[in-house]
């Protein structure tokens, strides 16, 4: 009875597909940290063979996908911290971004088994990982020369604001580092997906997209769907109780909602504990046999309760989805004041996957 995660490769295969409609002259780089934005690294890994890189957050996540057997291109994201995820990171023939000096440091300094790729990233306005722009040509000049460092070193940076398009310091981030790619004439990525989307200045030779392959809007308002995206998972369960309760009677924890009328109420089997935003208020939606109902009450952690005047005939064991197909993530995410992304990360191993191909 407990709730499930449907996965929908095809529609990541199809995301990815819009990802190269949209910025047709650049490389993909397959965004599948954080387990896939809690898809499954290893199972969104395997959909996206046709893109041309991964990337990851970390060392650990990139040695589990070369475990996997995965030949593909992977970029960490942070870099290394330290000299042991370095030498796993050359061991795997994992690349890195170079993020802070220490980790130049620590190139200079070890001996690996073979030299690694390098992306440096530079800090035009995130303010969070990179090198400032006066420090820039020396560390690239430095990688250059590093006996551990192979291939061509590329450029990266990360856009703090690319989701909202009316928002200048976008414009300002691609002004600082445009100009220092084309001077070095060395390939350059600045685009996460409201990049890929909304900036095409951004594209680059290379883009990074996430959000978007797994079919939601990174845009504040935005759906997915509007740019031809996929929803690739969808969360659903089945209704376990229904009952009727009389006009003023109070509903879940606290007793925040009580019932407007004599009326039907539906608990769902979904709570905190499986990842169903615990901040979601009542009358967030919920589809209930592909019609909407209103959630009542507070979340609790195995169960939410939904109002059904407008489905009295519902029965237990109705199917009901609490994001994904039929109901956009993004307006869950909205009611919960959160991101899709959130969403998608905090779906819990409780639930239980089942995979379309
Ligand atoms: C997570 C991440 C991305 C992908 O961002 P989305 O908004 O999910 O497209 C791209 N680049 C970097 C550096 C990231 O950390």
């Amino acid at each position: 009875m407990g709730p499930h995660a449907n996965i929908e490769l095809d529609a990541l295969r199809h995301n990815l597909q819009r990802v190269r409609e949209i910025s047709p002259g650049s490389a993909v780089m397959a965004v599948i940290k954080a387990n896939a934005y809690g898809h499954g690294a290893l199972r969104a890994a395997g959909a996206l063979v046709a893109a041309d890189a991964f990337a990851v957050a970390r060392v650990e996540e990139g040695v589990v996908l070369r475990e996997a057997g995965f030949q593909k291109d992977i970029l960490v994201l942070e870099g290394s911290f330290g000299g042991a995820e370095l030498q796993a990171a050359s061991r795997h023939h994992l690349m890195l971004a170079v993020v802070r000096p220490q980790q130049l440091e620590v190139l200079d300094r070890k001996v690996l088994p073979q030299p690694v790729n390098c992306w440096l990233k530079l800090d035009t306005g995130m303010h969070r990982l990179g090198f400032q722009l006066p420090q820039a040509r020396e560390a690239y000049q430095r990688l250059q020369a590093c006996p551990n460092v192979g291939g061509p070193v590329r450029l990266m940076t990360h856009l703090a604001n690319a989701d909202n398009l009316q928002d200048d310091t976008t414009s300002k981030q691609l002004a600082a580092f445009l100009p220092l790619a084309e001077s070095w004439g060395v390939q350059a990525s600045m685009a996460n997906s409201a990049g890929i989307l909304g900036w095409p200045q951004s594209h680059g030779e290379w883009v990074r997209p996430g959000i978007m392959l797994y079919g939601a809007s990174p845009f504040m308002g935005g759906r997915g769907e509007n740019d031809g995206l996929k929803p690739v998972m969808t969360f659903c369960s089945r209704l376990l109780a229904v009952n009727r309760y009389a006009k003023g009677e109070a509903v879940g924890y606290g007793g925040s909602w009580r019932c407007p009328e004599d009326m039907p109420l539906g608990v769902v089997a979904v709570g905190y504990g499986d990842g169903y935003p615990r901040h979601a208020p009542s009358g967030t939606p919920v589809l209930l046999n592909g019609q909407r109902v209103p959630l009542a009450g507070r979340v609790s952690m195995d169960m939410i309760s939904v109002d059904l005047r407008t489905q009295p005939d519902a029965r237990v064991g109705d199917p009901v989805v609490l994001w994904g197909e039929g109901l956009p993530a993004e307006e869950i995410a909205d009611c919960a004041g959160t991101i899709s992304y959130e969403l998608f990360c905090g779906v819990t191993p409780r639930v239980r996957f089942r995979v379309s191909n």
